[in-house]
């Protein structure tokens, strides 16, 4: 088989892997699927957070335009095939000794509409690359929220008080929080209060993708 054929095989075995996972454009891209153009945009998080309630906390990159367009449609367009650059820059940190992956848990109804939770896709891998399970028994959304996107810090805080229902089974554990996007920290902290009272002794928490800094230069 000539090269240029097997090429069209695979472009129509493997269509996403011909696009970059952020622009979208046709491209020559790397192995986690982005062009060299998005891979320079893409910057580190700062890592300087300190949210209530989070023992430690961890973000891989910022949430700036570049990484925006992958996570949109990784989270609402069913492009779980980009979990491949969504997860490729997040380094558990040394130090944290846990039992398991929490994903922040979508109300079923959410769930059901979306068809997978997108913090799920990212603790599998997670959990896959390093041996330590996922328990989504530990914690339940028990209020559908609105999307925290469209609120402001205050708001954010009210939508997501006492939308978290944990259960005992969190006692003595040491957890691992996962989710997509960090914007205010509000989701994580009512999370980890809720472990927490259920007798976690430690909460860490750790996203693909931090909005912080952004949010600081526009406040
Ligand atoms: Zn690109």
């Amino acid at each position: 088989m000539k090269i240029s054929s097997l090429k069209y095989a695979l472009d129509i075995l493997f269509p996403q892997h011909l696009k970059c996972h952020c622009c979208n454009r046709e491209a020559e891209v790397n192995s986690y699927g982005i062009c060299v153009d998005c891979e320079q945009k893409l910057l580190f998080s700062a890592n300087d957070a300190k949210i209530d309630g989070i023992d430690a906390f961890y973000s891989a990159l910022q949430y700036n335009d570049t990484a925006r367009r992958a996570e949109l449609s990784f989270k609402f367009n069913g492009a779980i095939y980009k979990k491949e650059f969504i997860t490729h820059f997040i380094k558990i940190p040394d130090d944290w000794m846990f039992d398991a992956f929490v994903p922040v848990p979508l109300h079923k109804k959410r769930l059901k509409e979306r068809g997978y939770n997108q913090s799920t896709v990212i603790a599998k891998v997670l959990s896959e690359n390093s041996g330590i399970p996922i328990d989504e028994t530990l914690i339940t959304r028990i209020r559908a929220t609105e999307a925290q996107t469209k609120l402001d810090r205050a708001a954010r805080l009210k939508n997501v008080k006492g939308a978290f229902r944990a259960t005992d089974e969190c006692k003595g554990k040491s957890l691992v929080l996962v989710d997509d996007v960090r914007t205010t920290g509000s989701t994580l902290k009512e999370c980890a209060l809720e472990l927490k009272k259920h007798g976690a002794v430690r909460v860490y928490a750790l996203t693909a993708f931090s909005a912080m800094e952004e949010i600081k230069k526009g406040e």
